[in-house]
């Protein structure tokens, strides 16, 4: 795709230069300028160990250079770091549905497919299906959808999501793969099966499916298993899904029309067993996180640090889609990378009183499972208890005026307030997330971070329910998240990214200065990390 888009771009800088926004330090056309960098097709998609996010990332290295901050890896700005990567290798493998003596092979592109993100060594398996709702052991709200089932060698079958009155932070994070799986497995599983929920699915079946087996990675130290015991693991079509309740007394449009509106689900045995063969191929690739830092001056505040990270990898070449195979990953997340590097020239351009040090994080493998940022957390370049605060940026849409800013973590800890109060004193009304089903306090680096105990905020370019601005960010997720037309042709609002950009740069000297670290809140989830 090489389509001008010129005039709507014109348009946009006009519409900013008449709205006469002062006091900005920020203008839409160097971060645009750095986006186009990143997500031209010569750097391919940036795919984690490729030539392309190599490039990016020397890009990068100039411009920490450019804005005089010192390298904080561990070699030079790099900070290497070492993976295997897993895929299936689909003519040898299958996936079949025993039903008494008839039996039904699955479709790898329509019906299910075997994830290798979950499943990392070859595994002939022949087990019983048990539907365990959305398997999900929450102790804090007294749910365990695993009690009184007997999962001793089974394959469990459950549906993506969580009931409605558990918070989102708390079902997020029990949802990940390795809190899911620590559960599962001291249960006695042996794979599962995550129906999709076509409630809350960002991207449909089609275009899951077109890329349905491109390898996945893994960290490849030991230290980060965390699916031991996992024989097989499996993303199933919800369009498919009816197939797996035949003769169970159920029927999954139950079970979907439950999950849509985020009802309790029922738990019981499937008719239909599995007999599945997963052949996999693994091989290692080297990528690395960049490291850099501006100094605080506080001589006992400068060796704690804020850090701001942004993942600059992305998923690379793919299926094409309207004949177009470069998956350019411009807002996902050339534009978080680019914030880094405007907010980077900036705080040089124009000192603040900065006490504390800042870490640029600009890191690798987010999208294999936000490995680089994962890798940094348990291998951090500076003392884990250093670290203040990570604010994360990852594809924060600037795709409409920033009137709503979604504030991911924002009853979680000071941090989220404080953004709140910025955010507002600069004309934009902040809200929590209003998607919860879509898990994104999950789905990024701060995640990382929080798992460590750091707390940690990711804010967007938001909506409020019910507005025209909802149809548009479902819109761009439906056709360019993930996909090739996530480009430079693409119309974005300058103006919304700069004073995104401004509100994060305050965000950042705010938790530079005050001697007081950011905290939990007393009722938040996460505050156990920072016991
Ligand atoms: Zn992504």
């Amino acid at each position: 795709m090489r389509k001008s888009l010129r005039p709507i771009l014109l348009l946009s800088l006009i519409a900013f230069a008449a709205s006469a926004q002062q006091s900005l330090h920020f203008d839409g056309y160097s971060w645009w300028a750095h986006v186009k960098f990143l997500a031209d097709d010569s750097l391919e998609g940036r795919d984690t160990g490729s030539e392309g996010l190599r490039k990016a990332q020397a890009y990068a290295v100039e411009q920490f250079q450019k804005a005089g901050l010192e390298p904080a890896g561990t070699d030079g700005f790099y900070q290497p770091v070492h993976f295997i990567q897993y895929q299936v290798d689909e003519s040898k493998s299958s996936l079949t549905l025993v039903n008494k003596d008839e039996s039904k092979h699955l479709s790898f592109a329509d019906d299910a497919f075997i994830s290798s993100h979950a499943t990392h060594t070859s595994a002939a398996i022949s087990a019983p299906l048990v539907f365990i709702g959305y398997g999900l052991r929450i102790p804090e709200k007294n749910l365990d959808e695993l009690a009184d089932l007997d999962l001793k060698g089974k394959i469990v079958v459950y549906l993506a999501g969580s009931p409605a009155d558990i918070p989102t932070a708390l079902a997020s994070h029990y949802q990940t793969l390795a809190e899911r799986w620590k559960n599962l497995r001291e249960a006695g599983a042996i794979g599962t099966i995550g129906i999709l929920n076509p409630a809350s699915m960002d991207i449909p079946w089609s275009r899951i499916s077109a890329n349905h087996n491109q390898p996945s990675m893994d960290l490849a130290d030991p230290e980060f298993n965390e699916t031991q015991g996992l024989d097989l693991g499996i993303a199933f079509n919800p369009a498919s899904a009816e197939q797996l309740f035949a003769g169970s007394g159920h029927t999954f449009a139950e079970i979907a029309a439950l999950g849509k509106n985020r009802k309790p689900l029922p738990h019981f045995p499937l008719a239909v067993s599995l007999q599945a063969a997963a052949a996999i191929t693994a091989k290692r690739v080297t990528s690395a996180n960049l490291v850099a830092k501006l100094p605080g001056t506080d001589p006992d505040l400068k060796d704690e640090f804020v850090v701001l990270s942004a993942h600059i990898d992305h998923i690379g070449i793919g299926a094409p889609i309207n004949g177009d195979r470069i998956y350019n990953g411009a807002m996902d997340n050339g534009s978080g990378s680019a914030l880094v590097f405007d907010i980077a020239a900036s705080l040089k351009a124009h000192p603040e009183t900065l006490k504390r040090s800042i870490l640029f994080l600009v890191v690798t493998a987010e999208e294999k499972g936000l490995l680089g940022s994962k890798y940094f957390a348990a291998h951090p370049t500076v003392p884990l208890k250093s670290i203040v605060a990570d604010i994360n940026v990852d594809m924060f849409l600037p795709i409409v005026p920033l009137k709503i800013l979604k504030i991911e973590g924002l009853e979680e800890s000071d941090l989220g307030t404080r953004a709140a109060a910025i955010a507002q004193s600069l004309g934009v009304k902040p809200i929590p997330d209003p998607e919860p089903l879509r898990n994104a306090f999950i789905r990024s680096d701060q995640y990382s971070f929080i798992k460590k105990g750091v707390p940690a905020v990711k804010m967007d370019v938001g909506f409020e329910l019910g507005t025209p601005e909802q149809k548009i960010f479902k819109d761009w997720l439906t056709n360019r998240y993930h996909a090739p037309s996530d480009d430079i042709n693409q119309p974005v609002d300058l103006q919304a990214a700069a004073l995104y950009e401004e509100i994060t740069r305050r965000q950042i000297i705010d938790t530079a200065k005050p001697s007081a670290r950011p905290q939990w809140e007393p009722d938040s989830f996460f505050r156990r990390y920072a016991m």
